[in-house]
């Protein structure tokens, strides 16, 4: 956090502490707080700070809802100033198996000095993610220190998200400017980068819709290319169209470690089934909220079931995975329950 001294503690030394700490950021709204050992010095500088600000720079005093938070450190001989967090809601498409959907570091090297042989020597668990994608575009646009992105669920690397793309909210951290042509933005990132992944429906947000679209629970549907350990009768695999299926799925063996062993009851609609080759198949399923499709597929060893594998009687992979839709509540009629 940069830090503006105050030449003097005089109401002058103040607000010419203040006119630096403000120079260059962009800010509708403020609040002020002051930092002295005395409560008559902390009173008189925050009166006199709001009048400046709301005064002479035509700034809005909101101690609710404020773009700038100003510290006056009295007793330290600095001002501090704080851009507060700008948030922006869209939907993102991700064409790549190879990009991620968020920043990670290498699990093994957690990113520390040159990297390992896991990551290649990059420090991260993968080259590009969506998020890194974003930030090359709007952290220079809005002159931020960093950002946090915010998935309304999230898909694994090797993952295709199509269709109409998952709701995100991109959080920027301490951004000098507030304003921005979205519009442009966005086919910004679509030109640049859009081998890899899209943006659309770009609109400024706030901090509660990142809590809302975190907590939604919601429906996929995905296109799985489905590998079978043997030659598959055609007429098995069409029979699998239209079937409503409800599943007992023990957290999996994979993902064991970050959440806790328990067994949850979910639900899949396999709309069609495609035969492709003797061993190869394509299902579109419709799943509800938090269904391991990968596992779904294979069984995982017999925690869930049934599995694709059990009712086929043949072992199956999922070979290559995508969604085609995120269902919110209240869309298309149908909810993630
Ligand atoms: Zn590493």
């Amino acid at each position: 956090m940069p830090r503006f001294p105050l030449p003097d503690l005089s109401v002058e030394g103040i607000l010419a502490g203040l006119r630096s700490a403000v120079s260059g950021i962009e800010f509708a709204s403020f609040e002020v707080g002051v930092s002295s050992a005395s409560t008559d010095d902390k009173a008189k500088a925050r009166v006199s700070s709001i009048s400046f600000l709301s005064g002479a720079m035509g700034k809005k005093h909101d101690a609710n809802n404020f773009d700038l938070y100003l510290i006056v450190y009295l007793d330290r001989g600095f001002v501090e100033a704080t851009p507060q967090p700008l948030h922006i809601y869209g939907r993102y498409n991700k064409f790549s198996r190879e990009v991620a959907q968020t920043f990670h570091y290498c699990f093994r090297c957690r990113g520390r000095g040159r990297g390992c042989r896991q990551c290649k020597g990059t420090g991260k668990l993968s080259d590009n993610s969506v998020q890194e994608i974003l930030e090359k575009i709007f952290i220079p646009a809005f002159e931020a220190k960093e950002s946090k992105f915010h998935g309304c669920g999230r898909e694994d690397v090797d993952v295709r998200m199509l269709g109409n793309g998952r709701p995100f909210v991109l959080e920027l951290v301490e951004p000098k400017k507030r304003s921005a042509d979205l519009d442009a933005l966005e086919k910004n990132v679509n030109s640049t980068f859009g081998e890899m992944a899209a943006v659309h429906g770009l609109r400024f947000s706030s901090k509660s819709e990142v809590e809302k679209i975190k907590n939604a629970e919601f429906s996929k549907v995905y296109s799985c290319l489905c590998l079978a350990g043997g030659i598959m009768p055609e007429e098995a695999v069409k029979k699998l169209a239209g079937r409503k299926i409800e599943i007992a799925q023990r957290t999996p063996e994979r993902v064991e470690k970050r959440r806790a062993d328990k067994e949850r009851v979910k639900q899949a609609e396999i709309t069609s089934a495609v035969p492709l080759s003797g061993t190869e198949f394509r299902l579109e399923i419709r799943s509800s909220h938090g269904l391991y499709v990968k596992e779904f597929i294979s069984g995982d060893n017999g925690r869930t079931r049934p599995s694709i594998s059990e009712l086929l009687g043949v072992p199956c992979r999922c070979k290559e995975l995508d969604v085609l839709e995120i269902v919110l509540p209240g869309e298309n009629g149908v909810s993630g329950k």
